[in-house]
């Protein structure tokens, strides 16, 4: 029996989109992973106010943004307010110290990054801790990514799965020159946004009050809270989008000449700016408008990155499924 063109590649999409679903359900955060998080922060704040009185933790990253699975760590912003601005090296130093005397803290070391972080984790758990001092725009994007999370349903599974994806294949990894978690989220949101029928709008622009980079530290997670659901006319599966978004990044992103801007949602040129300017990728902070993607400096590891969005790219249009990419026992 002949099958159309449509109707095979609708069988092929359809089969990655449950898959993708069954994927995400089996890995994302659960409401337990968060509380426990919750708990060791709260833990961890009384005792940093010992040494300094005004300390808050905030957690971000994928634990708050609606993008986490169950053995994704716990990113904690330390703010200590005050008329100076504290040194983080030596914050972090004195908090080395202090997390040596605590029972239910091991294996922490301090990491000289350009944020530098403490690493941790909770005794007898394997839950991973960074810890960075005033990065305060790390509070701001995690509202801003968990916003965007939540106004399509097909942003959560999405962006899970390609997080798995890059991992397995090794090119999610900043200190090892790939890419962070948080510069592949904001490449596939660009995605989405850029469609011919969107998935996503700009929602920086929709609702400025909402992301105000001035607002008040306190007020950043209720700042969202009264956007409405994105209507999109975009009727496309899961299986689909990932085809797409590998196809995009594959073929038809320009990298020499493009910067992603989620915030504006379009790639601008680069325009012989110094910050775009002989960066291999380039997307922009969406609140500070730097470039995310510094870690990538390597051409070898800018090869090794597109070389994996061109295979994957093959493998799924050649019938495979997201096993052949991503498979399932590997990283469930
Ligand atoms: P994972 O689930 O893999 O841990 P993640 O969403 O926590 O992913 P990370 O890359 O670990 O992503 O980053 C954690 C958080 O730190 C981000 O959500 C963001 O708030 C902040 N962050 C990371 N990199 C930058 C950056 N270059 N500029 C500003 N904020 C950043
Ligand atoms: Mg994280």
């Amino acid at each position: 029996v002949l099958e159309s063109s449509s109707s095979l590649h609708a069988s092929i999409t359809d089969k990655l989109s449950s898959q993708m679903v069954e994927l995400f359900e089996a890995c994302q955060q659960q409401p337990s992973d968060l509380e426990r998080k919750e708990v060791c922060r709260a833990r961890l704040q009384q005792d940093i106010q010992q040494i300094f009185p005004s300390a808050r933790l905030y957690l971000t990253g994928s634990s708050m943004n609606g993008l986490g699975s169950r053995c994704s760590d716990a990113d904690i912003c330390l703010v200590i307010k005050g008329n100076k601005k504290p040194d983080a090296l030596r914050v972090l130093g004195r908090l080395l110290k202090l997390f040596k005397t605590l029972s239910y803290v091991e294996r922490n070391q301090l990491i000289r990054a350009k944020v530098p972080i403490l690493r941790f984790r909770e005794k007898g758990s394997d839950l991973e801790f960074d810890l960075n001092v005033n990065n305060t725009v790390g509070i701001r994007n995690t509202f801003l990514l968990r916003s965007y999370a939540y106004a399509d349903l097909r942003v959560r599974p999405m962006i899970l799965v390609i997080k798995k994806w890059a991992r397995y294949n090794n090119i999610n990894d900043a200190s090892k020159g790939t890419l962070s978690s948080y510069t592949l989220v904001l490449m596939v949101l660009h995605y989405l946004q850029t469609l011919s029928e969107p998935v996503l709008p700009s929602l920086q622009r929709d609702y400025p009050e909402s992301f105000n980079p001035l607002m008040d530290l306190d007020m950043v997670p209720e700042g969202p809270k009264h956007i409405p659901p994105y209507i999109s006319r975009n009727q496309s599966s899961l299986g689909e989008l990932l085809l797409g978004f590998l196809k995009y990044y594959a073929t038809e992103f320009s990298w020499d000449k493009q910067v992603i801007s989620v915030r504006e949602a379009r790639a601008f040129p680069k325009n012989n700016s110094k910050e775009w300017n002989n960066k291999f990728i380039c997307v922009e902070e969406p609140f500070e408008r730097n470039n995310v993607a510094r870690a990538v400096h390597e051409k070898l590891k800018f090869d090794a990155i597109k070389a994996k969005f061109a295979e994957s790219c093959r493998l799924l249009h050649e019938r495979k499924e997201l096993n052949s990419i991503l498979p399932f026992r590997a990283i469930i």
